[in-house]
C-alpha cells in the first residue's frame, strides 16, 4: 500500500468496521487504496448447519493468536474468553449475552471489562460490530486489514455472513458525492434470508 492511502496497519478497517471512530474524508482516497480482491473467501459465507464448528472456533482462535503476536499485543485471558464466547455460534451477540455466556464458566465479569475486551478485539479486526443489531460478531475470516465487507444478516437463524464489498463501497461513495453529499458511511448491513433457511 502506498503512503497516499494515509493509514495502514488495520486503521482503515477499524474505521469501517467499528463505525464509532469516523474520519472525514476517509472515502476520498483513490480506489487504488482499496485492494479489491483483499478478502479471501476460503470459507462459505454461511456455513452449513451441520458443519464442524469446533474447527471454525479453533481456526479463529489460532488466527487471533497470530494477529496478536504479529502486532505485539497481549491476547489476555479475558480477551480470549470474550472471543470464545462470540465464537459459540455464527450469530452476533450483544454485550450482555457475552456476559451471560462467560458467566457459565467463570465469575460474572463486569460490563466494563467485557466492553474493553470487545474494543480490543474490534481494533484488531477479530470482531465486527453489527450496528443494526447492537451486537458483536467474531470474524471467521482471515481477511486483509483493508478489506471492506458487507454483512448479510439472516432474519431467520440470526447468522451473519460477510462478503467483500469494496466495489459496492466505491460506487455508493461516488453516487453520494455526485449529489453533493460528503459520505462517512462505515458499514453496509443487509437483512434477508440465508441459503440454508430458504431451503427449509
Ligand atoms: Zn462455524
Ligand atoms: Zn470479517
Ligand atoms: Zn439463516
Amino acid at each position: 500500500m502506498n503512503s497516499a492511502c494515509g493509514v495502514n496497519n488495520g486503521l482503515i478497517r477499524f474505521q469501517h468496521m467499528a463505525g464509532n471512530q469516523r474520519i472525514p474524508g476517509l472515502w476520498d482516497w483513490p480506489s487504488s487504496c482499496y485492494k479489491t480482491p483483499a478478502m479471501t473467501l476460503t470459507k462459505p459465507t454461511f456455513p452449513a448447519p451441520d458443519h464442524d464448528h469446533g474447527r471454525c472456533t479453533a481456526e479463529a482462535i489460532a488466527h487471533a493468536e497470530q494477529v496478536c503476536a504479529r502486532r505485539a499485543q497481549k491476547f489476555t485471558p479475558i480477551r480470549r474468553q470474550v472471543l470464545q464466547a462470540l465464537l459459540s455460534s455464527h450469530r452476533p451477540l450483544g454485550a450482555y449475552e457475552v456476559i451471560d455466556e462467560l458467566a457459565k464458566s467463570m465469575p460474572r465479569p463486569a460490563p466494563i471489562t467485557v466492553y474493553r475486551a470487545l474494543d480490543f478485539l474490534m481494533e484488531n479486526g477479530l470482531v465486527h460490530r453489527i450496528e443494526s443489531r447492537n451486537a458483536f460478531l467474531a470474524c471467521a475470516h482471515d481477511h486483509d486489514e483493508t478489506s471492506m465487507v458487507a454483512f448479510l444478516i439472516c432474519d431467520h437463524c440470526g447468522s451473519v455472513g460477510e462478503i467483500p464489498a469494496a466495489p459496492v463501497a466505491q460506487s455508493l461513495n461516488a453516487a453520494a458525492r455526485a449529489s453533493g453529499f460528503a459520505p462517512k458511511l462505515s458499514v453496509v448491513e443487509i437483512a434477508g434470508t440465508c441459503a440454508h433457511c430458504q431451503n427449509k
